[in-house]
C-alpha cells in the first residue's frame, strides 16, 4: 500500500516537472524510469549504484561452493573464505532450495573477460540476511532488516462468516484465525455465528523496510459482540520471563480456559455423553455412553485438552489403543481408539500437544476418538461442566492489568462501526439445540 503511494507520488512529482519544462514523452518515461531505480538502491547495507549485481535463488543442488564456482572464483578461494565465514554462517547445511541470494561484482572490472563477485548475500527470510564479503579481507556477518509496526483498527459485520467479511473488505484472514483460534476460542464458536455479529479490533501490521507488508502481526485488543454478548479481549502479559501472554476480559478474567473443547481441531461430534442411550444392537437396552465421541478422518492429530501428565498410555479391551492423562487433583482426560500413541506414561504434555492419531483399535464401528472427562473420579459431561479458567490473574497485577487496559478500552469503544446497521437484521438469543446425537 504504502510502496504503491510512493510510486504513485514520485510519478505525479515527475509528471509535474515533466510539464513544465515542456519536455517530451520520452523523457518523461525515462525520468520514471529513473526514479524508479533510484528508490531501490540502498539494499542490505550496501549503495548498490556502486555495484553490478545479480539476483538470483539457490537450486536443487546449490552450495555455496557451487554457486561461487559458476561464478569463475575457484575452490583455493572458496575452502578459504568459508573457513573464515564458518562461524557466522555454516554454508555447507544451511542454504535453502528456493530461497534468494544477490551477488555484488565490481563496477570497474565489468569489462574484465572473467567476472568475479565480490561479495555473496543470502536471505534467509523476507527480515534476515548474511553477508559474506571477500573484496579485500574476507568477513561474514548477519543482519536484520528495518522491521516497523503499524497499528490499526478493523471493524466488520457477520453476514455470513467472518472469513467472508474479512474478505470483502479487504482484510488478512490471520485476523480470523487469530480471534477463531485464539483471542474468542473458548467463548465464541465461530461456526455459529449469527447474521448481525459484529467485532472491532486494534491489531499491529509488520512492515519491513517500511514498504514490504509481512501480515498481521498481533492483535492488541478486540470486542466481539455475538447473540447479543459483548465480549472484550485484551492482550496481556502476565510472565515476562516465561513470555507468557494471554487474552482477558474487561474483569480480568482469562478467556482462555484450562480446557480445549475439543481434542481434534476438526471432527464431527457424532455421540455425546448420554447416560440413558439406547442402542438398536443391544436390543435397545440402556447402554450409558460416558465418553464424546468426535468422528475425524483416521490419522486425524488428537490433541491433550490440558495440560498435564500422562498416567497411561497403552491398549486394553474395547478401548483400544489409549490415552489417560491427569491435569490435576480433580480433572484427568482419556482419549480411545487411537490408530497409535505419540507419548510415554509418566510424560507431562502441554494443551494442544499431540498425544496420538485418530484410529478404530477397540470396540468402534467407525473413525473417531472418544473423549472421557473424568471429575474428582467420575466420568462426566465436558460440555455441561464450567471448566475452570487457565492462569487467572494474580492479584498483585491486576491492578496493574486494570490500569493498562482502560485507555486500550476506551480507545475501542471510540471505534465506530462503519457500516449501516439498518441493514443488518437484529439478533435474537435463541437456545442452542443442535447437537448430533447417535
Ligand atoms: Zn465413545
Amino acid at each position: 500500500m504504502r510502496l504503491k503511494g510512493l510510486i504513485v507520488l514520485a510519478v505525479f512529482t515527475v509528471l509535474f516537472i515533466a510539464c513544465k519544462d515542456d519536455n517530451s514523452a520520452e523523457n518523461f518515461e525515462k525520468e520514471i524510469a529513473e526514479k524508479k531505480q533510484e528508490e531501490k538502491i540502498f539494499e542490505f547495507g550496501f549503495d548498490l549504484k556502486k555495484f553490478e549485481f545479480k539476483r538470483d535463488t539457490v537450486r536443487k543442488g546449490d552450495t555455496f561452493g557451487i554457486i561461487l564456482e559458476r561464478n569463475n572464483i575457484g575452490y583455493p578461494e572458496i575452502f578459504q573464505i568459508a573457513e573464515k565465514a564458518k562461524d557466522t554462517f555454516d554454508i555447507a547445511t544451511k542454504l535453502q532450495v528456493g530461497k534468494p541470494y544477490t551477488l555484488l561484482f565490481d563496477k570497474d572490472k565489468v569489462n574484465d573477460s572473467i567476472q568475479k563477485p565480490t561479495t555473496f548475500i543470502y536471505q534467509q527470510n523476507l527480515e534476515d540476511y548474511v553477508v559474506i564479503d571477500f573484496k579485500d579481507s574476507i568477513q561474514a556477518y548477519t543482519r536484520t532488516k528495518p522491521i516497523t509496526y503499524v497499528e490499526k483498527t478493523a471493524t466488520g459485520f457477520i453476514e455470513n462468516n467472518i472469513s467472508e467479511t474479512l474478505e470483502n473488505k479487504g482484510l488478512s484472514q490471520v485476523l480470523a484465525y487469530k480471534m477463531a483460534d485464539d483471542i474468542y476460542a473458548w467463548t465464541i464458536d465461530f461456526r455459529r455465528l449469527q447474521p448481525g455479529d459484529r467485532f472491532k479490533v486494534i491489531y499491529t501490521d509488520k512492515y519491513i523496510n517500511d514498504t514490504i507488508y509481512a501480515g498481521v502481526h498481533n492483535v492488541k485488543a478486540a470486542y466481539f459482540e455475538h447473540n447479543g454478548d459483548s465480549l472484550y479481549a485484551f492482550q496481556f502479559k502476565t510472565d515476562s520471563i516465561k513470555n507468557i501472554v494471554d487474552y482477558f476480559n474487561e474483569d480480568a478474567k482469562n478467556l482462555r480456559r484450562a480446557f480445549l473443547k475439543m481434542p481434534v481441531k476438526f471432527g464431527r461430534l457424532s455421540s455425546r455423553y448420554n447416560l440413558k442411550r439406547r442402542i438398536a444392537y443391544y436390543g435397545y437396552k440402556v447402554r450409558p455412553h460416558k465418553g464424546t465421541d468426535f468422528a475425524a478422518p483416521i490419522g486425524t492429530p488428537i490433541m491433550a485438552t490440558a495440560n498435564g501428565t500422562v498416567v497411561e498410555s497403552t491398549r486394553r479391551g474395547g478401548n483400544g489403543k489409549y490415552v489417560k492423562i491427569r491435569h490435576n487433583a480433580t480433572y484427568s482426560t482419556q482419549y480411545l481408539h487411537m490408530k497409535a500413541q505419540n507419548v510415554k506414561k509418566g510424560q507431562y504434555v502441554k494443551q494442544g500437544d499431540i498425544i496420538g492419531w485418530v484410529g478404530m483399535t477397540g470396540n468402534t464401528g467407525g473413525p473417531h476418538v472418544c473423549y472421557r472427562f473424568w471429575k474428582n473420579g467420575k466420568q462426566v459431561d465436558p460440555f455441561r461442566e464450567k471448566l475452570p479458567e487457565a492462569e487467572p490473574i494474580s492479584d498483585s497485577l491486576k491492578t496493574k492489568y486494570l490500569e493498562y487496559i482502560a485507555p486500550v478500552k476506551e480507545r475501542l469503544d471510540n471505534i465506530f462501526f462503519l457500516e449501516t446497521e439498518s441493514n443488518n437484521t437484529e439478533s435474537t438469543i435463541t437456545e442452542d439445540n443442535t447437537t448430533d446425537i447417535q
